[in-house]
């Protein structure tokens, strides 16, 4: 099949399983500026995701945007430093289970089924290329290089509630907003203090901050973590020609299990997230508790140097710069290098986030809302937002920001209120409806009385009847 007869294919899929297909959501303007049904911040997989569920639900009335140009949006043809997906080339993602809209259709349909059969992962660039073909066959309404900005409550001229966002593109209303900014959505990107002090010259967080791995060339390199985004900096470093690469983790065994692939299963990727706290805590503080492991293939990209060095049990307690290199303090003794990369992943904090400046601070988290066990107490996860069913946030204080319902959450974020829910692309399928469902609750709920009066007022008649055959009294 080319690609041209998958994209009839998918016209017809989406055609065959449109119901229902009644328009069911009206136009709203906010002093006269038009309102969205949703705006859904962020066009990577899981914006993508939402926008198609809401569009098989009919809500049409939506855009995403992007800060990023058409084509880089998330980690994988911009920040990700691995060659393929860690995910299974076989898993569904955005498609939501419609087969002609999968990565392996597309894929056959260009390269053939041999082709995809022989392929062990999907190499990141595709995965790109297949998620801008997504959203051209779905008509997903994208605008890239908006960036948004503070959101804050509105009300339509009808009386309902909605949101302002500001954004780059100007100050636009919605109705609902889902954030899909990725890992950093709800907080940053986060190194030690002592290695942030060092400078851009001594030291550089291995997720978000460009490197120039080519003058590292000759140069003593050591990263701290040994999840896999630290083995992907450490391996660029080494295809650069790097002298030496140290990676160093606070194991004394490092993490060679991978939990995720553990819970990928239909019971616990849709119903976590409906169980009581205790065990949503004790789940998701054991997974992301144990960090994530890493790939075969991402061990055997640094393994097959001679000039690779993994130091287990030694965690970096402090750094200093000493004549133009990093010295890194470490139980077992001082390490000097040329240049440190940080694999140290993400911290959630909303007030990091300038969309979330109005409400940050009545934003509830789970150490807001519930004490775990000392046994499987967590400081670190604790920051989590603690969303509400709908994957919306939840206030601290109640009545202060009650408009933070209309903001959804889908990311990592998500996570310890739903597990595998946002941001892995083998929970997609079943999460992003989930999602999309909330939203629609919201629209639905908000406007009852008008859907109410709508029925009452329908007046459509099946059949017009004979009144010959109405018996005269
Ligand atoms: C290096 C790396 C490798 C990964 N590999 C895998 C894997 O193999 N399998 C897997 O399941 N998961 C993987 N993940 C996890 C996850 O799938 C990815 O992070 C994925 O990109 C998440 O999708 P997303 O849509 O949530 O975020 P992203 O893809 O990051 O998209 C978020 C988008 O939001 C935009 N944005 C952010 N803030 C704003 C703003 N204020 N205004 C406008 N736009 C904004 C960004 O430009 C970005 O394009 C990986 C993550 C990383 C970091």
């Amino acid at each position: 099949m080319s690609l041209a007869a998958l994209e009839q294919a998918v016209a017809r899929d989406l055609e065959l399983s449109a119901h229902p297909r009644a328009a069911w959501l009206v136009p709203r303007t906010c002093g006269g500026a038009p309102v969205l049904d949703c705006l859904i911040v962020g066009a990577g997989q899981c914006g993508l995701a939402v926008g198609f569920a809401l569009k098989r639900d009919r809500v049409d009335n939506i855009l995403l945007i992007d800060r990023a140009p058409e084509g880089r949006e998330g980690p994988w043809v911009t920040y990700a430093r691995m060659h393929t997906l860690r995910s299974w080339k076989d898993q569904t993602g955005p498609d939501l289970r419609v087969p002609s809209l999968t990565y392996q259709a597309w894929h056959e349909a260009q390269w053939g089924v041999e082709d995809f059969a022989a392929m062990r992962w999907i190499p990141k660039e595709k995965w790109q290329d297949y998620l801008l073909w997504f959203r051209r066959v779905t008509a997903l309404p994208v605008r890239n290089e908006v960036a948004a900005g503070a959101i804050g409550p509105a009300v339509t001229d009808d009386g309902l509630p909605c949101l302002s966002i500001e954004t780059s593109a100007g100050r636009m209303f919605a109705r609902k907003i889902v954030l899909a900014t990725g890992q950093e959505g709800v907080g940053h990107w986060w190194m030690p203090e002592f290695l942030t002090a060092l400078g851009p010259s001594l030291a550089a967080h291995g997720s978000s901050e460009a490197i120039d791995f080519a003058a590292l060339r000759g140069r003593v390199v050591a990263v701290l973590g040994a999840g896999a985004t630290a083995f992907d900096n450490a391996a660029t470093a080494l295809e650069a020609g790097a002298a030496e690469v140290h990676l160093f983790c606070r194991r004394a065994e490092p993490m060679v299990i991978q939990p995720y692939r553990q819970v990928t299963y239909a019971g616990f990727i849709r119903h976590l997230g409906e169980m009581p706290d205790e065990w949503r805590w004790r789940f998701m503080s054991y997974v992301l508790g144990l960090r994530e492991g890493f790939p075969p293939d991402t061990y055997a990209r640094v393994t097959k140097f001679a000039n690779f060095t993994m130091h287990t049990g030694r965690p970096w307690t402090g750094a200093r710069a000493v004549d133009g290199r990093a010295v890194v303090a470490t139980p077992r003794g001082d390490f000097a290098a040329d240049f440190l990369i940080a694999g140290t992943g993400v911290r959630m904090d909303p007030a990091a986030v300038p969309m979330l400046a109005a409400c940050a601070d009545n934003v509830a988290r789970w150490c807001d809302r519930y004490t775990p066990p000392a046994e499987e107490a967590n400081e670190r996860l604790g920051g989590f937002p603690y969303l509400a069913e709908d994957y919306s946030f939840v206030e601290k204080r109640a009545g202060e920001t009650p408009w933070v319902r209309d903001i959804h959450l889908f990311g990592i974020g998500a996570s310890m209120s739903f597990g595998l829910s946002g941001s892995s692309i083998n929970a997609m399928a079943i999460a992003a409806p989930r999602v999309a469902a909330g939203v629609t609750r919201g629209l639905f709920e908000s406007d009852l009385p008008r859907f109410y009066r709508e029925l009452r007022e329908y007046d459509v008649p099946q059949v017009i009847l004979d009144p010959g055959r109405i018996a005269a009294e």
